[in-house]
């Protein structure tokens, strides 16, 4: 089976695990866009069986050959600019009139940390934090680009939605993978620690050299939810990391509740986002 084969992308399209997301972890006070614990709602199956693939294949190995494959950065390089308009080529099922496009999303995140008076290089994490998304362009299963991203070779927390799929994970019959901290140390910071595979690890390994710590924090475990709305594996951080999660819990209201906040102008606004992505990066990043 081809990694682009229907079967292996349930999700009618990338957004479908984000509405699931928001409706798991609702805004304070708002009510959820669609309602996942609704029987009838078919968008519901597609997201199990996401998870069901998600859970099944993010194992200790995929990740390490993950991260050794794209560190080649094998791919043509493209400005910010060009990887925005890149995503935007993304074809899947979602309703053109009702839902935003990558960049929309992009936009508007950026657009609403703007408007809070948050500092320049904040504002262009939201502009760029789902940029890792082309891993899908490149031919990468749903699966391994999106999902909720928790640590791999030690045992999953009870606090990771459908943990109880892992069962079918081969890593959960590996002893050594299954105790309390793994392959890792207790307190041995998170960088030290293999987080599932997917386009937050990717865009921070591409961006890294650009940006100040805090935004490499947001960027790279955006899609924790275990450890940064749940709390999980606590005994993995360290105190640099509790300091560093502020950050990240700072950034994801603006990634999950921005949505239904009006279209931003594209065009109007370019100019305005081509300056502040000269301020921070090189012409060209490598992909
Ligand atoms: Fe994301
Ligand atoms: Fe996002």
């Amino acid at each position: 089976m081809s990694d682009t084969a229907p079967a292996n992308n349930p999700l009618r399209s990338l957004d479908d695990w984000e509405d699931f997301v928001e409706a798991r972890y609702p805004a304070p006070g708002q009510k959820a866009k669609e309602d996942y614990r609704n029987y009838d709602n078919p968008a519901r199956d597609t997201v199990r069986e996401f998870y069901r693939l998600n859970h099944r294949h993010q194992t200790y190995d995929f990740v390490l050959q993950k991260k050794e494959e794209f560190l080649g950065f094998n791919h043509p390089k493209m400005t910010v600019l060009e990887a925005m308009d890149y995503l935007n080529k993304l074809v899947d099922d979602s309703d053109p009139d009702i839902d935003l496009s990558q960049k929309e999303h992009l936009l508007q995140t950026a657009e609403a940390i703007r408007a809070d008076g948050h500092e320049d290089w904040f504002v262009l994490t939201g502009l760029i934090h789902d940029l890792g998304k082309i891993l899908c362009l490149f031919g990468e299963p749903q699966w391994a680009v999106v999902g909720d991203t928790f640590p791999v070779g030690c045992a999953y927390s009870d606090k990771i939605v459908f943990h109880e799929m892992f069962a079918a994970n081969p890593d959960s019959q590996v002893p050594a993978y299954q105790t309390k901290v793994g392959v890792y140390k207790e307190g041995c910071g998170l960088n030290h620690v293999d987080l599932s595979w997917g386009h937050d690890e990717y865009l921070y390994m591409v961006t890294k050299p650009y940006l100040p710590e805090e935004a490499q924090y947001m960027i790279r475990y955006h899609s924790c939810y275990p450890i940064h709305r749940e709390g999980a594996y606590e005994y993995l951080m360290d105190d640099h990391d509790r300091e560093m999660f502020a950050w990240v819990r700072e950034f994801n209201p603006y990634d999950l509740y921005t949505k239904s906040s009006g279209r931003p102008d594209v065009v109007a606004l370019r100019p305005f986002y081509e300056d502040l992505i000269g301020e921070y990066f090189p012409k060209e990043l490598n992909w």
